[in-house]
């Protein structure tokens, strides 16, 4: 962190209604000098542990929420900037306050984000949460549960989890089509969002195949390798151009 060794890459989210881009979710990697590019998987758990979460969560939002505005489209619309926000943050009765004045310093409308929070963390400390996240939504701050389907939510716990958005998670996209049981909690993950008023998106969309299948048991959005790997800005920003020249088309 104080070497400032950590970038972002941006990865689309796209409806599939209208086939537009949305949104972008940032997703933090560590430029290390001489290990390389070193993925999230292998150093945030050892943050959480270290109580270092809070201190890069806080640097990754501010500099999202700066490079964000370099992927507006030609008509100025910014997408919505997808946060992952670890839950030890979330336990922090003063979270709601700072991230809105964050909104404010970079002048950022409430409505251009929505933090991503891991349905697994969500479900252990509901209790401890459940204020930091209220008072979120107070503000009318978007909440997404994250890897949903992983976690174990019981009915009553999700009703009680004021989220505007559900993400399936990536493992049950896998292998939708082949597997029924996997294809069932996709399906059913949908109808239980749809049902709970939410938005839903699907993460780890690689093929035609998985698309299509989700298009048809009503899935809002996705995000996955088909349309783009998380990208460096400035490739991101190529990426667009071409993607809606394809759409002009
Ligand atoms: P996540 O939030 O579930 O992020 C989605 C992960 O799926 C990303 O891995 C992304 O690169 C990967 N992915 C996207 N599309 C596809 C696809 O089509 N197929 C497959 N197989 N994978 C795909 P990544 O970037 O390695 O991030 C891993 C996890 O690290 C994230 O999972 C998130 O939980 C955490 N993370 C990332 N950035 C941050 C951050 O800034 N703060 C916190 N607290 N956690 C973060
Ligand atoms: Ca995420
Ligand atoms: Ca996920």
């Amino acid at each position: 962190i104080e070497r400032n060794e950590f970038v972002l890459h941006y990865q689309p989210q796209i409806d599939l209604a209208s086939g537009t881009v949305t949104g972008v979710e940032a997703l933090v990697r560590w430029q290390h000098p001489e290990r390389g590019l070193i993925f999230p998987d292998d150093f945030i758990g050892r943050a959480e542990e270290l109580g270092l979460i809070d201190d890069l969560g806080w640097l990754v939002m501010d500099r999202a929420l700066d490079e964000v505005k370099q992927f507006a489209n030609k008509n100025q619309v910014v997408p919505r900037l997808a946060l992952n926000a670890s839950v030890q943050s979330l336990l922090d009765l003063k979270f709601p306050d700072r991230f809105t004045s964050l909104l404010r310093k970079h002048d950022i409308p409430v409505d251009g984000v929505i933090l991503e929070i891991t349905e697994s963390g969500l479900i252990n400390e509901l209790s401890h949460t459940l204020d930091v996240l209220t008072r979120l939504r107070m503000k009318s701050v978007h909440l997404s549960i994250d890897d949903f389907g992983t976690g174990y939510a019981m009915m009553q716990q999700l009703v009680n989890i004021p989220a505007t958005e559900l993400k399936i998670d990536r493992n049950f996209v896998k292998n939708m089509h082949v597997n029924s049981s996997d294809r069932i909690m996709a399906e059913k993950s949908i109808e239980i969002g749809h049902e709970l008023g939410m938005k839903v998106i699907a993460e780890g969309v690689e093929t035609e195949q998985q698309l299509e299948l989700l298009r048809r048991v009503g899935c809002d959005s996705a995000q996955g390798y088909l349309y783009s790997r998380p990208l460096p800005p400035n490739e991101l920003v190529r990426w667009l151009g071409e993607y809606h020249a394809r759409m002009d088309r």
